[in-house]
């Protein structure tokens, strides 16, 4: 017994370790972007968070020489606040966030969380110290409950639940043959990518980081989800330092501050009233997705006429 005991454990242990190593990485852009000389200095200790203040100072970065993204970026996340981050596509939006969990290294300036800079402290700390709710969630072929409690393997069953409670995902649970038992992912359930956006944040509250990363949805969604999200997000990062990287406009009217970023600088700055005020580059984003979202409105009236 015991020959075949030790290999099978063993091939348990690769298991856990490579479905470890895949949601370490929940944003799977992070997958092909890790630059390899990103790396602990020795003895490099961990990271200390005391409020969870963010600070990114006259950061520049290049991914290639000659060809720099962003030039000279500076702003504050004071701890338990939220900043969001706008602008046109390609600006750099989420290069950030992959700065802030540290897949590369600034080409100049520092970004610092509690006056740390993240070159001087373990990656490992970094990135507990992080939350993300990624764009498009990956789902392990197992259950609802395993894929909601990998935020904190430790968490009993009444905290899985209470967390999709919060995430706005305990309905749809509930309604499916086997609850939180159901089976998801390729040979399971199939989930939309609303659902799987709300796994995601049920995930984040039980890991309950104290920093949070929310890369919104490109894709549109109903208003009935997109409301249902909003809401969990709006659970999620309550009293958490949140940055939002936000691709549709929606959820950032009530972000603290939102920067907009065009050709890799901050081209204005403020709250949502301040810069629709303004009448700028802001205003015109606005307008231009509130136009979409009409067309897109009266497009899906005309067919349900017809
Ligand atoms: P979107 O709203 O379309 O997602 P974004 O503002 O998030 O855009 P980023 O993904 O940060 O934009 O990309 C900024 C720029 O960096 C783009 O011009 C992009 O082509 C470039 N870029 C992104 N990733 C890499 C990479 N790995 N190597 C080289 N260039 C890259």
């Amino acid at each position: 017994m015991i020959q075949f005991y030790i290999p099978l454990n063993f091939l348990g242990f690769i298991y856990r370790e490579i479905k470890q190593a895949i949601v370490d990485i929940e944003a799977m852009f992070a997958v092909l972007q890790v630059a390899p000389e990103v790396t602990d200095r020795p003895g490099a200790p961990d990271l200390v968070v005391s409020g969870g203040t963010v600070r990114f100072e006259d950061v520049r970065f290049s991914y290639d020489e000659g060809r720099e993204i962003l030039k000279g970026i500076s702003f504050e996340v004071p701890a338990g606040r939220t900043v969001a981050i706008v602008g046109p596509s390609g600006a750099g939006k989420s290069t950030l966030s992959r700065l802030l969990f540290r897949f590369y290294d600034v080409s100049g300036g520092r970004i610092t969380i509690d006056g740390q800079d993240l070159r001087d402290i373990s990656q490992e700390s970094l990135r507990a110290a992080i939350g993300m709710v990624p764009q498009d969630t990956v789902l392990f072929n197992d259950t609802i409950a395993y894929n909601i409690r990998y935020g904190r393997p430790a968490a009993s069953e009444a905290e899985v639940e209470e967390a999709a409670r919060l995430a706005r995902i305990d309905g749809f649970i509930r309604a499916t043959p086997k609850g939180f038992k159901t089976e998801v992912g390729e040979r399971g359930l199939k989930l939309s990518g609303g659902e799987k956006q709300r796994v995601a944040i049920a995930r984040t509250l039980l890991k309950a980081p104290p920093i949070l990363v929310l890369d919104e949805a490109t894709s549109a969604l109903d208003s009935h989800t997109e409301k249902e999200i909003q809401d969990a997000l709006d659970r999620v990062s309550e009293g958490r330092t949140t940055l939002v990287i936000a691709h549709r406009l929606s959820t950032v009217v009530s972000a603290d501050e939102i920067l907009v970023l065009a050709d890799g600088k901050v081209a204005e700055r403020g709250c949502h009233a301040e810069l629709l005020a303004k009448g700028g580059l802001y205003a015109a984003l606005w307008n231009r997705q509130r136009e979409a979202e009409d067309a897109a409105a009266a497009l899906a009236r005309a067919q349900a006429e017809e």
